[in-house]
């Protein structure tokens, strides 16, 4: 494979998520995990246990905890299918959130449509109950992030086949050092204008590579970069996180984005030797979260029928 993505898996380890990648293919065979033989000990996992829900609770919608460390009440799904999206990967059934969330993913489909993009390939939002995910993410816990896919949405319903294997196009030049100038368009800085743009966004995560091309291409109207900040990954993803709904108390916020566009120097850690060419450094065996370490409530989540 072109971009060593050996490395990128260390990283990614290291930032606590263990591998699978938005570009990662799915499976046609969905078949349950097996039962847990002690799933009220202490130590099970708590992404064992969430990733055996495969439908919300019937609570009102509520966002619980922090965005690495918490559940989802009364989650929603967003429709496979609408006019101006299309959900991939369905075996990872993580096309739920928070109302909120729902509710903008279609809204910034539309509004991506008026800017020129085809419509939104929507990547792994979270899991019916939310709560850690047996592979991939640290976040995506509460129902609040999405990822979407740096592809547009083809012309056709696309069959489950494609959604499952069909791979998200990598934007990073091979050097890490730009975008691909083959693949980026200018409509992906559009996309990404109107997505944080949106008074929900919270915050949106890109590859260092793709910021420097947005701050390139914002022109002067600026005001939205500051909440599209570089992270590990997120070469052929973005990943949006909308602000904690009022309607969600327990729901742990971040500090504000700020006003900082975080463009030119801001941006030089990221192209570094040592952060371009990470040597990996042995990894440290992951703590793993438990029900204990998430909040109180998200036990009622998980036990609801
Ligand atoms: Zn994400």
């Amino acid at each position: 494979m072109r971009f060593a993505p050996a490395r990128w898996l260390v990283v990614l380890l290291l930032a606590g998520g263990a591998p699978a990648l938005a570009q990662d293919p799915g499976t046609l065979e969905d078949k349950p995990l097996p039962p847990l033989l002690h799933p009220e000990s202490p130590s099970t996992p708590a992404r064992e246990l969430f990733g055996r829900k495969t439908k919300p609770d019937a609570a009102p919608a509520q966002a619980i905890g922090f965005y690495a460390s918490g559940c989802l009440a009364g989650g929603v799904a967003l429709p496979i299918d609408g006019a101006t999206w299309q959900v991939m990967r369905l075996s990872r059934h993580r096309n739920w959130g928070h109302p909120k969330l729902v509710e903008f993913v279609e809204r910034l489909a539309d509004n991506a449509k008026k800017v020129g993009w085809n419509g939104l390939l929507v990547g792994d939002m979270s899991q019916p109950r939310g709560g850690p995910m047996l592979t991939g993410h640290s976040s995506h816990q509460v129902g609040l992030d999405a990822d979407i896919w740096f592809t547009p949405m083809p012309d056709h319903v696309q069959s489950r086949e494609e959604r499952e294997f069909t791979s998200a196009t990598q934007m990073v030049a091979e050097d890490r050092r730009d975008v691909d100038p083959k693949v980026w368009t200018h409509t992906r800085t559009e996309l990404l204008r109107v997505a944080a743009q949106d008074p929900v966004v919270e915050r949106i995560f890109v590859n260092a590579a793709i910021k420097k091309a947005l701050c390139r291409e914002a022109g002067s109207d600026r005001g939205w970069l500051a909440k599209v900040r570089p992270w590990w990954g997120h070469d052929y993803h973005f990943h949006i996180r909308i602000y904690c709904p009022a309607d969600s108390p327990q729901c742990k916020p971040q500090p504000p984005p700020g006003n900082d566009e975080g463009c030119g120097h801001a941006l030089d850690y990221w192209f570094t030797e040592p952060v371009l060419h990470p040597v990996p450094p042995p990894v440290p065996p992951k703590r793993q979260q438990t029900m204990a370490s998430l909040p109180a409530a998200c036990r009622k989540v998980l036990a609801a029928p």
